[in-house]
């Protein structure tokens, strides 16, 4: 809820629901003005070199308040847009998703990963998910996944070889680093597409490069998304078409649980912050 707005904004208005946009960019750069404002040198996100949303009120420019899905309460609401802009980009814009097409999705129980099935499943893709628990691994049969595979218990690249003929996929969702590198890349087909957005195992992957141009694969970064794409996705949310996956709500007093809560890996979907 917008509570005070600068004497030169007129975009937004007092009491105005609204949705943050993550990304603060310079808005004058040519990556800006041709509508790639993620890949502006001057890019930065709400609670990184900027205060952010662990607080009572966040301050941010009024190109980041985007129009409010009302099918959603708060909770839900704010757990959509740097997640399902971010696997929305990843998907959509570097590997270009084609239907049909085969996808691996690493940690379905992530707040990217359950955006990922999702939006895989939108564009009729068929979707392998992975997760380390069978209660992670159900939710994301839920959610659209077609199939699963428990990381704890069968190497990933061996059981994709097995649930694809030996053929791979066409894309791997990755963004959990070194722990599942060597798996994503031995389960891409000829052609394949990786697309990363994160290390949170580490950020060392090694790859040998007969096996990169003998099977004409394409490794792909990602980092968030632009302000047009997460204007998309906040149509389908409003649609019920993609949906937020709240896992818990925590009271901002309370932020030290989340954190703990999420370290230990525990979350299926996003984990939000309430304020009174
Ligand atoms: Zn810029």
């Amino acid at each position: 809820m917008v509570a005070k707005v600068g004497a030169e904004v007129h975009t937004v208005h007092v009491g105005q629901k609204v949705v943050l946009a993550p990304g603060v960019t310079c808005g004058k750069c040519p990556a800006c003005l041709s509508g790639n404002d993620n890949l502006c040198r001057d890019f930065t996100n709400l609670g990184f070199m900027l205060d952010g949303g662990c607080a009572e009120y966040v301050r941010c420019p009024d190109v980041n308040c985007m129009p409010y899905p009302e099918n959603l309460d708060w909770t839900q609401a704010a757990a959509v847009p740097l997640v399902f802009q971010t696997a929305w980009h990843m998907l959509v814009h570097r590997a270009q998703l084609q239907p049909g097409e085969t996808v691996l999705v690493l940690a379905a129980g992530s707040g990217v990963g359950s955006a990922a099935i999702q939006i895989a499943k939108f564009f009729g893709a068929h979707v392998i998910a992975t997760a380390g628990t069978d209660e992670k691994l159900e939710k994301a049969k839920q959610i659209g996944a077609d199939e699963v595979i428990h990381h704890g218990v069968m190497p990933i690249a061996k059981e994709v070889r097995s649930l694809t003929q030996n053929h791979g996929v066409d894309v791997v969702f990755e963004h959990v680093g070194t722990a599942t590198w060597d798996d994503s890349v031995k389960s891409l087909a000829i052609g394949g597409r990786l697309v990363t957005c994160g290390a949170t195992t580490g950020y060392d992957g090694k790859i040998d490069l007969r096996f990169l141009f003998t099977r004409q694969l394409s490794i792909l970064g990602s980092y968030m998304g632009n302000k047009g794409e997460l204007r998309t996705v906040l149509k389908l949310v409003a649609q019920g078409r993609l949906k937020p996956i709240v896992d818990k709500v925590w009271p901002l007093h309370d932020c030290i649980a989340a954190h703990n809560y999420l370290e230990h890996h525990k979350q299926f979907g996003k984990v939000v912050l309430s304020v009174p």
